[in-house]
């Protein structure tokens, strides 16, 4: 996630994610569709304006923002 060029990045955490689907709703540029497992997908992330709204509200802390933090909470 940043503001320059940088190819935009969420992923859900699945085995934190407990299917509220607050990302889903809050987010202002409809960027995840629920998938066929349940979890939400962020599937139009080109249309993602990085406004933080999904990682903030998310109650598990399961959006996360880049792979750094993907790779520190890999095995929890
Ligand atoms: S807000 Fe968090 S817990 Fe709720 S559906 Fe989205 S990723 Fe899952
Ligand atoms: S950062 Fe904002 S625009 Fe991007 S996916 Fe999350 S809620 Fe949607």
């Amino acid at each position: 996630m940043s503001k320059d060029n940088k190819e935009k990045y969420i992923v859900i955490k699945k085995n934190w994610c407990k299917k509220c689907y607050m990302c889903v709703e809050f987010c202002p540029k409809t960027v995840f569709k629920i998938g066929p497992d349940g979890y939400p997908d962020p599937v139009d992330l080109e249309k993602c304006i990085e406004c933080r709204m999904c990682i903030n509200l998310c109650p598990d802390f399961a959006v996360i923002p880049d792979p750094k933090t993907l790779k520190d909470f890999e095995d929890r």
